[in-house]
């Protein structure tokens, strides 16, 4: 499995970060999850397989994890030639219909259409769904907002959780046991604590339940990168920390 941190930042703007999207690469499965501002042109900026891709993920709804699916799905009919006929699946929470739904009313072009087969997969919290006959999917509800979830793939042997936006939660991390790479967000300082997110402490402390092999850190709000966001975590977790680049790759 392959995994890039495509977007590590957030609703703030800023000049090296976009905003959420994880690339998860098994085989031919070409996975995004979330796709944030940005996404999209960091994807042909990583020289990564944008036209290729064949899921996306949705965690949850904020703007910071949708809004770039019209530039997505655009680039797909207008961006390449031929336009992308291979089919699409996004998968999401309950509602994702609804929401890829009313994008597409509101940009009124088409925006569905662009991909001939579009298919919508919303799916329940810890129920197995196989993308194909290598790489499967869970969901994990976390909180944040009411719908947001949780990913976990798994491919070979191999397992991969990606957070989304989340608070603390000491089941996400029974739940993402023994998992290879957590990609965790790392929103805020102990200073401004949200109780919608994650802080470095509270990171490691999520790391030290989950016990993964790698604890890969992103979505950084700029005060968060102004404080020693890997000291903070170590006082909670003794094992591997990485602080996420875009564009940082990791293979296992
Ligand atoms: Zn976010
Ligand atoms: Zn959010």
């Amino acid at each position: 499995m392959r995994i890039v941190t495509v977007g590590t930042g957030t609703a703030a703007p800023h000049a090296d970060r976009v905003q959420s999207c994880v690339y998860v690469e098994a085989g031919s499965t070409r996975i995004l999850v979330d796709c944030g501002s940005g996404s999209v042109y960091r994807l042909a900026k990583l020289g990564l397989p944008w036209q290729e891709v064949t899921h996306v993920a949705l965690t949850h709804f904020h703007a910071d994890h949708t809004s770039d699916l019209a530039t997505l799905f655009f680039a797909w009919r207008w961006g390449m030639l031929p336009p992308r006929s291979m089919p699409i699946s996004v998968i999401g929470p309950t509602g994702t219909q609804d929401l890829l739904s009313r994008h597409a009313a509101a940009l009124g072009s088409g925006m569905l259409e662009a991909v001939p087969d579009t298919r919508v997969h919303e799916v329940l919290p810890r129920t197995i769904l196989a993308l194909d006959e290598t790489v499967a999917v869970e969901a994990c509800k976390v909180p944040h907002t009411d719908e947001s979830v949780a990913y976990s793939f798994t491919s070979a042997g191999h397992r991969v959780v990606v957070t989304g936006d989340t608070s603390y939660d000491p089941e996400l991390g029974e739940w993402a046991q023994g998992c290879d790479v957590l990609v965790c967000e790392c929103s805020l300082p102990d200073s401004l604590a949200s109780p919608l997110h994650l802080t470095p402490r509270a990171c490691g402390m999520l790391a030290g339940i989950a016990r993964p092999r790698l604890l890969a850190l992103t979505h950084f709000y700029p005060p968060v990168e102004t404080i020693d966001v890997i000291s903070e975590v170590r006082e909670r977790y003794g094992g591997d920390v990485v602080m996420c680049h875009d564009g940082w790759t990791h293979e296992i």
